[in-house]
Formats: C-alpha cells, structure tokens, sequence
C-alpha cells in the first residue's frame, strides 16, 4: 500500500514522498503527468488587423504559448465531442483580442467567451502597440496533450530517491561529516545521517560523497516527485490525473488481455 505525505506546496510546485513505490511505476506517472495530461491552449487564430511590429505568425505562437485555466470537467477533446469535429462550446473556447496602441498587449487583454477560461496569468506580454498601431483578432483554443505538441505539456514533473546515508566509521567521522553539509541540514540518528529538509537531499549527498566513514546511498523504495504546473491546471489534478489515466491503461490491457 503506497504511503503519501506532501512535503512543500508553493504556488505551482508541488512536492511530495510516497513510500512503498518502485521505479518503474513513479516513471511511469511521471511520464504520463508530462505527455498524457489534457491542457488547453490556442490552435488558431483569425487576424482581423494588425500593423503591430510583430508578424500574425509571431503573434499566433506566442498566443498558442500562454497557459490557459479551465474547467477539466467540462471540456471534451474536439475528435470525441457530441459536434463530431465541428467545433462547439464544448470543446472550444474562443478568445477576442481587440486593443489600440499606444499600450502593452497583454494576455490580461484576451477576453474570453467561456468564463471559465482564462489565462494563468494576465502579465504576459503579447507585444507592444505604438501610437496608432492596432491589434484585432479571435483566438481558438482547444484541448491537447504533451504528446501532440510541447504547448500542450501539462507540468514539468520529477523524481529523486530517498536519501540513505549510513555512518560505518566512527562518532568522530559523523561529526566531521555533518561540519561538510551547510548548517543545520542533517544531523545524526544512530548509525545514520538524516537530511532534516528534504529539498536538501541533493547537497547533502554531494557533501559526503566522499566521506570518510560515511556511505551514500538511495533508498529506492521511497520517492520523492517534484511537479511544477506549466499549464492552467493545479498540480495536485495533475497527479490525480496522471494516476486515473494509469489505471485506465492497465483496465484496458486487461480487457484486451481477457479477450485472447
Ligand atoms: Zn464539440
């Protein structure tokens, strides 16, 4: 049975331990929560005037770029959707970018026809507008995956091992080892030095790599994932996610299984 215990979440990061797991199965929601996880983000755009400094082209690739917030539940993929590939709101939004210079363009200025869509964050610059210059057109966006195209990626997503350092020399050797880590980072417990914040487990291996007395080591049954959002979505839906498409998977290769 996996054990869970979020470590630290802050703003899109979101790290955590689970324990009880092996190799192959944290690689295998790692890959899913990078390839596999429905993201929205612009297909197309209609230019309807723009005499800005940036060509439609530029302008359509720094659109499809922004990271868009939505309602997962609500938006299906346009090939699966009722409308049979036509396009309906169901499975797209389309954003109205309407502005005159002289000003920034930012995502903040994209209005959308969803109110549950809407950029992840509104600073991003688009381009600037001089006295004079205009910038109109519609934005379609629609649900994709990592595997179809890199704008579509849901997260960055990572693993480390849990650090395992044990003391086979003496107290003495422990001690000089700890004054080898930054201040305050580990400390000794019985014939073993425990990193007291995990997100310090990289230096601190690095730190005794080389110790005498000390052996450096990885506990592989104890994982620790680091996942940061690039997408609209919350990074725990992002893991969630990834572990309910990972069961629908293993479901379907059952039943193909059942069948021979
Ligand atoms: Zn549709």
């Amino acid at each position: 049975m996996l054990k869970v215990k979020i470590l630290e979440k802050k703003g899109p990061v979101l790290k955590f331990l689970v324990e009880d797991i092996d190799t192959s199965l944290a690689n295998s929601l790692r890959r899913i929560m990078i390839t596999d996880i429905p993201t929205l983000a612009v297909q197309w755009i209609d230019v309807h005037d723009n005499n800005s400094a940036l060509f439609d082209e530029v302008i359509s690739h720094r659109l499809g770029l922004v990271p868009l917030k939505f309602n997962a539940k609500n938006m299906n993929f346009t090939e699966d959707c009722t409308c049979k590939g036509k396009g309906c709101p169901l499975c797209q939004t389309v954003l109205v970018l309407d502005k005159k210079g002289p000003c920034i363009v930012t995502t903040g200025d994209l209005k959308s026809s969803d109110k549950s869509v809407a950029p992840s964050d509104p600073r991003f610059p688009i381009t600037e507008l001089l006295e004079k210059q205009s910038l109109k057109l519609e934005a379609v966006a629609r649900l994709g995956t990592g595997a179809s195209h890199a704008k579509h990626q849901a997260a960055n997503a990572s693993y480390q091992y849990y650090p395992k350092i044990k003391v086979t020399g003496t107290k003495a050797d422990a001690d000089r080892a700890l004054k080898m880590c930054p201040k305050g980072s580990a400390e000794v417990k019985g014939n073993a030095i425990e990193v007291r914040n995990l997100s310090d487990s990289d230096t601190v291996k690095s730190c005794l790599f080389d110790a005498k007395g000390i052996e450096v080591g990885n506990d592989e049954s104890r994982i620790i994932f680091t996942v940061e959002s690039i997408s609209g979505l919350e990074p725990e839906y992002i893991v969630s996610k990834a572990a309910e498409i990972l069961q629908a998977k293993a479901e379907d290769l059952k039943k193909h299984i059942s069948k021979l």
